[in-house]
């Protein structure tokens, strides 16, 4: 099969590429995210162009979407609420996802046994999570299954989060959540290992006793044979200081890197589109 030109929209980047069938990444690009729907848009179209007008075109979004690819919710980008953000001339050939359930996938071994269970939690600038249960992503009613961002955890208590209610973990574990606590809103290149212990320190602490907090309801609740941790700070060694917080119950599962590292969510939504097209 020909490869996919994967796209992964997130709140801070935009990255884009082809997918093999290897699942090797090719044609990487990563540029920030646009400052409008209409520049997303293009700039998408363009470099899909440029790629060779690929057949199989794959989109994991952070936005919550319709299936025509404008944004019904997006917290993180309101500006882009309404939207579309697929090239209009894609009208009907772009797979759409979740990029928390695209690097859930991508997580998951293509070798699995029927009943092995992946969970993958992302970790940049917002939440995405996604689990991969019987060999089908878990979807759910309304698509949004594995709002793990969302779970309300104790050390997140009193914090606002950017979907209007409190105690979320994404308003203690984010980038969002470090840039807003830390004043740094606008730094271009704002980088919270970078800045003075004193200041991040107990940020950061705090927010990786949210994770462990939200990873063990998790594994509670669903006993996954995987769990992985991906994302700009996922990958990052903030990845160190919420797995040595978290501690595994005797024989339950310890988190580990995401195997794609930043590629997850392209690896992912490729992969969807060629489950759908075969
Ligand atoms: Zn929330």
């Amino acid at each position: 099969m020909s490869a996919v030109f994967a796209v992964d929209l997130g709140a801070s980047f935009l990255r884009m590429g082809m997918v093999d069938d290897d699942e090797r990444v090719t044609r990487h690009t990563r540029l920030p995210t646009p400052a409008t729907p209409a520049d997303c848009a293009k700039v998408i179209w363009a470099a899909w162009r440029a790629a060779g007008r690929p057949k199989l075109v794959a989109i994991a979004a952070a936005p919550l979407c319709d299936r025509t690819g404008r944004v019904l919710r997006w917290p993180n980008r309101p500006d882009y609420e309404g939207q579309p953000i697929v090239p209009g001339e894609w009208a009907g050939r772009a797979f759409l996802l979740d990029d928390g359930h695209a690097a859930a996938l991508a997580a998951h071994r293509r070798s699995a046994s029927a009943d092995e269970i992946t969970v993958s939690l992302q970790i940049g600038t917002g939440i995405g999570a996604g689990a991969v249960v019987g060999g089908q992503l878990l979807l759910g009613r309304s698509a949004s299954a594995m709002a793990i961002g969302h779970l309300k955890v104790p050390s997140a208590a009193g914090l606002a989060c950017s979907c209007g209610a409190t105690g979320c973990l994404q308003a203690a574990a984010s980038g969002r959540a470090f840039r807003r606590q830390l004043g740094e809103e606008h730094n271009p290149r704002f980088d919270i290992f970078a800045m003075p212990r004193a200041a991040a320190g107990p940020i950061l602490d705090r927010a990786a006793d949210a994770v462990a907090e939200a990873l063990a309801v998790v594994v509670k609740l669903i006993d996954p044979h995987r769990l992985v941790i991906g994302g700009s700070l996922g990958l990052s060694p903030f990845f160190e200081l919420c797995t040595a917080r978290y501690v595994a119950d005797i024989g339950e599962v310890v988190p580990v890197r995401h195997p794609a590292g930043p590629h997850a969510p392209l690896v992912g939504a490729a992969r969807a589109a060629r489950e759908v097209t075969t």
